[in-house]
């Protein structure tokens, strides 16, 4: 079922679809080619899952405020993020930094089960909530500190961090499995490098600098002290 029938098919809803459309053009301009992950930024309806105060921006290519200091990334983030994935439809995700449950409900729609993680309540509760609403069976939102991975459901064939940390965070290297990706920023506070790590066949892993980009603080143990 698509999600505008999940939420009644109501004439509002076409606009919006209208405006993911828009979105989705000026995405393959800046270099979204992926036309699986094109189509799930098509599909997700971002104005779902922002505060309703909102949702006349929630097809700008911005981020925006979420409560509690967090933010939900620019679509153009989340597409070249999820692109940087490679995800092929039967992949178990990892996503550390729930936050809204936009980007948990793009991988919904591209791999076969998403694990998030968010540190903050009231956050996780939402998304969850809101996840429910858009009737996405297949992403599981728990609360706690994502640095540590979720070692019960791993390995994961991709892991997407979606806050700023000084380094990979050593577990979920661990929790990475052979020919896994991890894809996330890391650096300073305030300013990090994107990076793509691969775990080859082999068990080696490689990485490499995929962009430059400035995201809320990854906190925990693994990641910014609180
Ligand atoms: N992916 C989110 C979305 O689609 O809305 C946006 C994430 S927001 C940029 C970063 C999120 O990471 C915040 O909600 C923040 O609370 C969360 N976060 C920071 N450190 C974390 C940690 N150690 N474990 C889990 N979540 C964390």
């Amino acid at each position: 079922m698509s999600f505008d029938r999940a939420l009644g098919g109501r004439p509002g809803q076409r606009l919006y679809a209208r405006a993911r459309a828009r979105l989705a053009e000026r995405l393959t301009r800046l270099g979204v080619t992926d036309p699986r992950v094109l189509q799930a930024l098509s599909d997700v309806p971002r104005h779902q899952l922002i505060p309703e105060a909102l949702r006349d921006r929630a097809y700008a290519d911005t981020p925006l405020p979420i409560g509690d200091g967090q933010t939900i990334s620019a679509p153009s983030v989340v597409a070249l993020m999820t692109q940087a994935l490679e995800l092929r439809g039967g992949e178990s995700v990892l996503e550390v930094g729930t936050g809204s449950g936009y980007q948990a409900a793009v991988l919904s729609r591209l791999a076969e089960r998403v694990v998030s993680v968010e540190r903050i309540p009231r956050l996780a509760s939402a998304a969850r909530r809101r996840l429910d609403e858009l009737r996405v069976a297949n992403a599981l939102v728990y609360l706690g500190d994502g640095t540590e991975g979720r070692p019960a459901d791993g390995p994961f064939d991709a892991i997407v961090v979606t806050a700023g940390g000084p380094e990979v965070p050593p577990p979920l290297l661990e929790q990475l499995a052979p020919g896994g990706r991890l894809v996330g920023p890391f650096g300073q506070r305030g300013t990090q490098q994107l990076l793509r790590v691969r775990r080859g066949a082999d068990g080696v892993l490689s990485r490499e600098v995929i962009g430059q980009c400035s995201f809320v603080d990854l906190i925990g143990t693994h990641g910014w002290a609180a």
